[in-house]
């Protein structure tokens, strides 16, 4: 019996749950997974060993405290400094960090990307960037401000007033803009520039339309938004929890199921 669950905070809007016991249900496996909010992280490692979880998501705002406790670390989580899953054995933490490649999956059928432009310069762009970047992508990030750009030293980046390439065949929100209200990641006059020479759009926001969404949605672009990789993220999560192999597609599956019964 496995004993799972989603940590953040807040944490009670959180799918997790739901894709994955629905995961477990229609595998026949044995587990549990429950969501846990975490006032903060003093003291993250010795409560979620102390719980005793097999192993967890992690969510907002620790994954970068996540990826501090861990005694060994996958190779994404290592470049970026987060991670998002962490499997506990014989008291060593194991951290991966699967919202990269849940990322990669959930733009698959986005062909001959050569060059992309990240909007936003947070925890979710450093993923992006780094597994564009590992596909051989050109990769440019800018931000409403300066400092979280210091973290991007190894990309092309400036602020979005200093940007003077407008030309990108994907573009990525990778804001929280939009989240809960109608803001746009940068400025009207700048998206206006950058999205008819675009192919593909992406929006890392998977629980609403938001303007930015819609924009490229006008502008005719092959567009997508979080939601795949947030299934993905939890497919290649689970695979990880339960140790399996060559089950994707019934995981991914038991998951759509359980999203679509919102
Ligand atoms: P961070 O807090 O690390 O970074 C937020 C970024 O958004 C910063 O660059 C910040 O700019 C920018 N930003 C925030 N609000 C605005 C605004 N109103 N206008 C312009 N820029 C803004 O967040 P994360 O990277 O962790 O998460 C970003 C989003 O990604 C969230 O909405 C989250 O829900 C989503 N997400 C989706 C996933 C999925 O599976 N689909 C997985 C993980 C995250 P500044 O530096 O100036 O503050």
């Amino acid at each position: 019996m496995k004993f799972l669950a989603v940590v953040g905070n807040p944490i009670m809007h959180s799918k997790s749950p739901r894709m994955h016991n629905n995961a477990i249900k229609l595998l026949g496996l044995k587990g549990i997974y429950t969501r846990y909010c975490l006032k903060n992280d003093l003291f993250l490692k010795e409560e979620l060993l102390k719980i005793g979880f097999d192993a967890v998501n992690i969510t907002a705002p620790f994954k970068e405290k996540a990826y501090e406790i861990a005694d060994f670390k996958d190779e994404v989580s290592t470049h970026v400094g987060s991670a998002n899953t962490l499997c506990f054995k014989n008291n060593q933490i194991y951290a991966y960090n699967t919202d990269g490649i849940g990322f990669l999956q959930a733009i698959k059928e986005f062909k001959n990307i050569k060059k992309a432009l990240i909007l936003g310069a947070g925890g979710t762009a450093l993923v992006l960037a780094y597994v564009l970047k590992q596909k051989g992508v050109d990769v440019y990030i800018t931000n409403r401000s300066a400092k979280r750009l210091q973290y991007f030293n190894t990309y092309k980046n400036s602020l979005y007033e200093d940007l003077k390439d407008f030309d990108f065949d994907l573009i990525i929100n990778s804001t929280s803009a939009g989240l809960v209200n109608d803001d746009l990641p940068c400025s009207e006059e700048i998206l206006h520039k950058l999205l008819p020479n675009a192919k593909f759009a992406f929006e890392v926001i998977y629980n609403k339309e938001t303007p930015f969404y819609k924009l490229c949605k006008k502008y005719n672009l092959k567009v997508k938004n979080g939601l795949e990789m947030l299934l993905w993220q939890g497919v290649f999560a689970f695979e990880l929890f339960f140790n399996l192999k060559n089950q994707r597609e019934k995981i991914k599956k038991a998951m759509i199921q359980a999203l679509n019964l919102d």
